[in-house]
């Protein structure tokens, strides 16, 4: 009789809560790209979600300073009061919120926030409401913290944003959360306040319900768009409200870990009790790095938003010129999320159907080397997305390809 020694051989299963959640999609395609890269193909990568800028000086000079200071230690549990202070400064210049220091909450990026909100909030059952495309975590985060995520299909026709009548139609007694995001990855649709009025309105008549924003990507507005956040526009929201956010796109500091959010001190106090048996405090150095990026300067955000939409439409202009693809113009973030249905039918040159957008982005990647992500893993087909977060030498010619191998499929 042998007798099973590792985790495999015991016949592993994975926690019930984790068994409907596979790798994400995205992280698939990029290692796919990655091996046929170091294959030696010329792979061109259009999948990530993080800008080609490097960090601002200043922000890293604060850090080493941090360092030399020792402040290499565990900090309060969810986010230093100096940190927090410049939380509480920042949303009330730019955003016009109030938020006392005790209803902000600090953890390892925008990510950590919203696991923590969820785990802290979510009974076995509760509805979360959230439009589709969006960005894969939310439902998987949801579904962990035994939530159920319930998906409102928002196409291009609709500009990517949810309308009052859907979500009316979305509520029940069970629905505990609406989570929006705008900008949005992957739509890079914005709602303005306009946009948002009516949706407040279908809040203010439902008080169970509670309003998650993600407003990750603020900064990043094209076009002179007014960038506004639900609870500056209602403040009779802010008890009932989360309001996230983080440093990671602004500040071009993705790998430092560093997310915020503004809420009811009764659910930042529920979030800390998560943080505390999952992280014990974010990154004492990175904690010092936002502060300097939030009080620091701020114009270099100008000169990259404008270098992000030059880019926005040299990609724009360059999908809708090509027959099958069908791009709106984003508002913000960097991304285009682009209709694919009129390639749909076609039939590639080595004989294959393209009968969904995962195939025409399989396509793409193993015929036109460019790895783009299909609309089904952002909850919406067909489309797929682009991050223009690279260089335009690289934009263009991963433009050219796409044009050449749209133009190769057989009709
Ligand atoms: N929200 C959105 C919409 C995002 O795209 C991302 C990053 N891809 C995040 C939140 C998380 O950002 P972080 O954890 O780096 O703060």
């Amino acid at each position: 009789m042998t007798i099973a020694t590792t985790i495999e051989e015991a016949g592993f299963q994975p926690a019930s809560r984790i068994a409907s959640i596979g790798v994400s999609t995205i992280l698939q395609i990029g290692a796919r790209a990655n091996a046929m890269k170091r294959e030696g193909l010329p792979v061109i990568i259009l999948g990530a979600g993080e800008p080609d800028f490097d960090t601002p000086d200043n922000v890293k000079e604060a850090a080493k300073a941090a360092i030399d200071r020792g402040e290499t230690k565990y900090t309060a549990l969810d986010g230093s009061p100096e940190l927090k202070k410049a939380i509480a400064g920042k949303f009330l210049r730019e955003n016009g919120i109030d938020y006392a220091v005790d209803e902000i909450t600090v953890a390892a990026g925008a990510k950590q926030i919203l696991f923590n909100a969820f785990m802290a909030s979510l009974n076995p059952g509760d509805e979360v409401i959230i439009p589709t495309p969006y960005w894969t975590s939310y439902s998987d985060i949801v579904e962990i913290c035994g939530g159920v995520p319930v998906l409102i299909p928002c196409d291009a026709a609709a500009g990517f944003r949810l309308k009052a009548d859907q979500l009316e139609k979305a509520i029940t007694p069970k629905t505990r959360w609406l989570l929006l995001n705008s900008p949005s990855n992957p739509s890079g649709a914005a709602y303005s306040q306009a946009d948002y009025l009516p949706l407040i309105e279908v809040m203010l008549r439902h008080p169970h319900v509670w309003l998650m924003v993600d407003d990750m990507y603020e900064h990043i507005v094209y076009d002179g768009f007014r960038f506004t956040t639900p609870v500056a526009i209602e403040p009779r929201l802010k008890s009932r409200a989360l309001t996230v956010n983080g440093v990671s796109k602004a500040y071009a500091m993705t790998g430092w870990r560093i997310g915020y959010a503004g809420g009811p001190k009764a659910l930042i106090k529920a979030m800390a009790v998560i943080q505390s048996q999952a992280t014990s405090c974010p990154c004492s150095v990175s904690q010092a790095a936002a502060i300097a990026a939030l009080n620091g300067p701020q114009d270099f955000l100008r000169e990259r938003t404008a270098s992000f939409q030059k880019r926005r439409d040299l990609v724009v202009g360059r999908l809708n010129a090509i027959e099958g693809l069908d791009c709106l113009v984003p508002e913000g973030a960097f991304y285009t999320f682009s209709g694919c249905a009129g390639v749909l039918g076609t039939t590639t040159p080595s004989g294959k159907t393209i009968a969904t957008d995962a195939d025409f982005c399989a396509y793409l990647l193993d015929e036109a080397h460019v790895a783009v992500v299909p609309g089904s893993a952002f909850g919406l087909s067909p489309y797929f997305r682009i991050s223009y977060a690279t260089s335009e030498t690289d934009l263009v010619e991963a433009l050219d390809r796409i044009e050449r191998a749209c133009a190769a499929l057989r009709r």
